[in-house]
C-alpha cells in the first residue's frame, strides 16, 4: 500500500512544483495523506476481557457452555459427555478455536472431540472455519443454510447434512439445544439457538453487545425481519446473549437498547422523509436522475440519523461511525417495503 502511493504522491508534489512555490509543493503533499475522521471515544462498557498471547479469550458463559472471542468475532461450544458441540466457527478466530476447545476440555478432564457443528447462517465470516473440524463432524443448520452452502461452494464451509425447516430441538450428551428459524433477518437463513439449560441464546449478526450495528444494519438483507428479531429473541427465557461480534457478551438491557436505537432510527427515518424537501436536489441536477436521487435520499438519512447520533454517543460504541449508513438502509426498507411516503403520480 505504502510503496504504491508513493510514485503517486511524488507526481502530485512534482506537477505542484511545476505550477508555482515551494508552499503550493508543501501543501499538496501534506494533503496527500489520507484525512482521517476523528469518532467519540469507545465506552469501557463496550469492551471485553483481555485476549491471550495468542489473539483469543475464552471463557465460561454458565455450566459447560463456553464462548471464544477475538475481539472481533465471537463462537461458542459445549462440552458433553460425548464430545463437543461447536456453534459457529469464525475464521478469524480459525485455529484459536480447537485451542480454546483443548484448554478448556484438558482443564475439565473431558473431551476434546469435536462431534457436531452447528451453523447459525450461511455467512463465511461466522462459518469458514468450518473445514478445520472436517473429519467425523455432523453439521447442523437450516435448510437455507444448506441450499445456500451448496450454492456457494466453498471448500470452507461445507453445507450441514442435518437440516431442519422451522424448530428443531436437539440432545446431545444430555445436554439440549434448540434450533428454531423465524423466517429471514439479517440473512435468510438466520437462527435462533437456545440453550434452556444454561440460559442463553445465540442469535448472530442482530445485536452486537455495546456496540452499533456496523455497515447498513449489520449488512442486513431483510429489515423488517431484522428489526423485529429483538422481540422474538426477548420473549425466551435467558440471561446471557451470544451476538457474534465484538468482544463482550450480552444481556437483556443490551438486546433492549438495541431494540430501541433501531426504533429510533425507525421514527427519525418517517420524520425525514416527512420533511427533507427534494426539490433543490432535482432543481441542481437536472437531466442527471441519480444525482438528484443521491442528494435527495442522502440527505433524508443524514436528518434522521442526526439525532440518534446524537443519543447514542457514549451509550453504543460507534454510534458515531455508522449510523448513518444503517439508518440509509431503513430508510430505503420504510420506503420500499413498506410503502411509507410513496406518492402516486396525479
Ligand atoms: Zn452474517
Amino acid at each position: 500500500m505504502l510503496v504504491l502511493s508513493m510514485p503517486d504522491r511524488t507526481d502530485r508534489k512534482g506537477r505542484a512544483s511545476r505550477q508555482g512555490s515551494n508552499m503550493t509543493s508543501t501543501t499538496s503533499s501534506a494533503s496527500s495523506a489520507p484525512v482521517l475522521p476523528d469518532y467519540a471515544p469507545v465506552p469501557q462498557s463496550a469492551l471485553g476481557p483481555a485476549l491471550n498471547e495468542q489473539g483469543y479469550y475464552v471463557g465460561r458463559v454458565e455450566r459447560n457452555l463456553y464462548w471464544v472471542t477475538d475481539g472481533t468475532y465471537q463462537s461458542a461450544f459445549l462440552t458433553t459427555s460425548d464430545g463437543v458441540v461447536l456453534l459457529d466457527a469464525p475464521p478469524t478466530i480459525g485455529h484459536n478455536i480447537r485451542r480454546a476447545v483443548d484448554e478448556i476440555a484438558a482443564a475439565n478432564g473431558v473431551s476434546n472431540k469435536v462431534t457436531h457443528l452447528i451453523y447459525s447462517h450461511h455467512h463465511a465470516d461466522h462459518g469458514g472455519a468450518s473445514f478445520l473440524f472436517d473429519k467425523d463432524v455432523s453439521r447442523i443448520g437450516h435448510v437455507e443454510t444448506r441450499r445456500l452452502l451448496l450454492r456457494d461452494d466453498d471448500p470452507a464451509r461445507p453445507a450441514p447434512e442435518e437440516t431442519f425447516q422451522d424448530r428443531r430441538s436437539l440432545e446431545i450428551g444430555g445436554e439440549r439445544i434448540d434450533l428454531a428459524w423465524y423466517g429471514s433477518n439479517h440473512s435468510p437463513d438466520n437462527i435462533y439457538i437456545h440453550l434452556p439449560d444454561h440460559d442463553t441464546l445465540m442469535l448472530v449478526d442482530i445485536v452486537n453487545a455495546g456496540w452499533a450495528p456496523v455497515y447498513i444494519s449489520n449488512l442486513t438483507e431483510d429489515i423488517p425481519g431484522y428489526i423485529e428479531a429483538p422481540s422474538k429473541a426477548l420473549v425466551y427465557p435467558w440471561k446471557h446473549f451470544i451476538g457474534g461480534h465484538l468482544g463482550r457478551l450480552g444481556t437483556r438491557d443490551d438486546v433492549t437498547l438495541h431494540r430501541q436505537y433501531m426504533a429510533d432510527i425507525a421514527a427519525s427515518v418517517r420524520q425525514a422523509i416527512d420533511t427533507v424537501d427534494p426539490t433543490p436536489y432535482f432543481v441542481k441536477y437536472g437531466e442527471n436522475a441519480w444525482a438528484g436521487v443521491k442528494g435527495y435520499l442522502d440527505a433524508v438519512s443524514d436528518a434522521a440519523a442526526a439525532p440518534v447520533v446524537e443519543k447514542y454517543t457514549g451509550v453504543l460504541a460507534a454510534a458515531d461511525v455508522f449510523t448513518a449508513s444503517t439508518a440509509f438502509w431503513v430508510m430505503e426498507s420504510i420506503r420500499l417495503d413498506l410503502g411509507y411516503g410513496s406518492q402516486v403520480h396525479p
